[in-house]
């Protein structure tokens, strides 16, 4: 056909053309989130914390000098001057303390026996901020119950001086929801339980392991209710105990625990930044927290995370960059038994805490990061969907906006600052979380390279981000 006039077919390319160069324009047209250099430099931060083998010395050096570090313990003690010392050895700008007043809870001993129908014994541990028995200990009938609506659901006057025994298994989920699920049981089964007259309470574990370690971990008496006792019992052994109750004979239990309160002590945050250039005075927060359980020695919880964040300021430094924004690493006093470490932080900043124009927290084990979540001003984000675009390399999955962060930064989040949440991969966390085996040998030092190279470009972009990073003005939703 030789004619003048396009075909139907030509002119469809040629408007095809035309929209497709349109949409080039004004792509350019729009300020980029980042510099090509900018870019670059997330590249080449990947590569080096692929090969840096900092974080997981870090890791190993806090738990082989301070050990366990249950807030207001010697090796609480020693670990806020590890921080200190290891953060001047790398060279960190402005390192200090921040001291923070810290509740100080001693285990003691615990021990637990069913005495009917079938008697035997089973290892237990004592909830953190547990009363103790006394030492006669307590003998009693027990109850069963699935979980708080159930104790709810009883007759009145029937737990009065028994025994409650919570047998709610969680579920074993990546992103930990199954945590949040079950973890109420044990933070407030105790005053659910003293507030209707019983004298004791038991858990299953918070836990996601079939191994016969009980889980540790905080509760949260009620300031106006009675402070009873309370234990905590492995996945197999809390099913042992229901077959006794399957029996439907009476069960009849003996806790005996020597837990109690020392007057609070002292203790601090650690501090260290990479000073910032043209934006210094904005800061991009790095947290995780420097206190852990006593059962094991916090390699997970939170060795990693604090391995993860000093690893990230360690590889910008190597590399020589200079953030436009300052990168604080902050690492907390006393996540574990009350967040005391990181109230006290809030409180310090005073009106400087709008300062903190956002936050990341690694709290969630060593890895690896499987996803990009956050939380930020609708209108910050394409710079998100652009970080996400540089973590490629690293194979995540793009998370929604209502990224959590931490307990650590909750108090931050709250007035605003956005997060960023390179998501820790919990599938096997809570397999080990707050047990005797929360040891090195949980520590992929593969999967904290992946963490650390994750958490870096994350970090070092929101400290490059060419616009401004707003505050988040939408309600919180709640913490996993
Ligand atoms: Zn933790
Ligand atoms: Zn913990």
């Amino acid at each position: 056909m030789v004619s003048g006039h396009m075909s139907k077919h030509e002119s469809r390319i040629f408007v095809v053309a035309i929209l497709l160069f349109a949409g080039i324009a004004s792509a350019a047209d729009k300020p980029q989130a980042f510099t090509r250099t900018d870019l670059t430099s997330a590249n080449s931060l990947r590569e080096k914390a692929l090969a840096d083998t900092t974080a997981y010395q870090l890791v190993e050096s806090l738990t082989t000098e301070a050990g366990a570090r249950p807030a207001g313990s010697p090796g609480d003690q020693a670990a806020v001057a590890w921080g200190l010392r290891e953060m001047q050895r790398l060279g960190f700008a402005n390192v200090h303390p921040v001291p923070a007043v810290v509740p100080h809870w001693v285990r003691g001993e615990a021990s637990f026996a069913v005495l009917a129908p079938y008697p035997q014994a089973m290892p237990v541990l004592a909830l953190g901020g547990s009363v103790g028995t006394g030492t006669e200990g307590i003998d009693a009938d027990a109850v069963m119950v699935k979980d708080l609506d159930a104790l709810a659901a009883l007759p009145a006057g029937a737990v009065k001086d028994k025994i409650v025994f919570f047998s709610n298994r969680m579920d074993r989920t990546r992103d930990g929801s199954g945590y949040g699920k079950a973890v109420a049981v044990r933070a407030l089964g105790p005053s659910a339980a003293g507030a209707l007259g019983a004298a004791g309470v038991v858990i299953r574990s918070v836990s996601t392991s079939n191994n016969r370690l009980p889980h540790t971990g905080a509760l949260r008496y009620a300031a106006d209710k009675p402070r009873i006792p309370a234990l905590a019992l492995s996945n197999p052994d809390a099913d042992a105990l229901e077959r006794q109750f399957a029996t439907g004979k009476p069960v009849r239990l003996a806790l005996r625990s020597s837990s109690r309160d020392l007057p609070p002590a002292a203790s601090a945050n650690i501090v260290g930044e990479i000073p910032g250039s043209d934006l210094a005075n904005e800061i991009v927060i790095l947290g995780a927290h420097l206190d852990s359980w006593d059962p094991g020695v916090g390699a997970i919880d939170d060795g990693a995370g604090v391995g993860i964040v000093m690893g990230v300021a360690h590889a910008i430094k190597q590399l020589g960059l200079k953030p436009r924004r300052t990168i604080r690493v902050v690492l907390f006093a006393n996540e574990e038994f009350g967040t005391t470490g990181s109230k006290a932080y809030l409180e310090s900043l005073g009106a400087d805490a709008a300062s903190h124009v956002l936050g990341l927290e690694a709290d969630f084990g060593a890895g690896p990061v499987w996803r990009l979540a956050s939380r930020v001003d609708p209108a910050d984000l394409p710079a998100v969907d652009q970080i996400f675009r540089a973590l490629a390399p690293l194979k995540l999955v793009r998370g929604n906006n209502e990224g959590a962060g931490g307990a650590d930064l909750d108090g931050l989040a709250k007035i605003g600052m956005p997060i960023l949440e390179p998501t820790l991969d919990g599938t096997l966390y809570f397999d080990t979380h707050h047990t005797a085996n929360d040891t090195m040998a949980m520590v992929d030092p593969a999967a904290l390279r992946q963490s650390v190279a994750a958490y870096a470009i994350s970090a070092w972009l929101a400290a490059q981000y060419s616009g401004t990073w707003q505050r988040v003005t939408t309600p919180k939703p709640p913490r996993r």
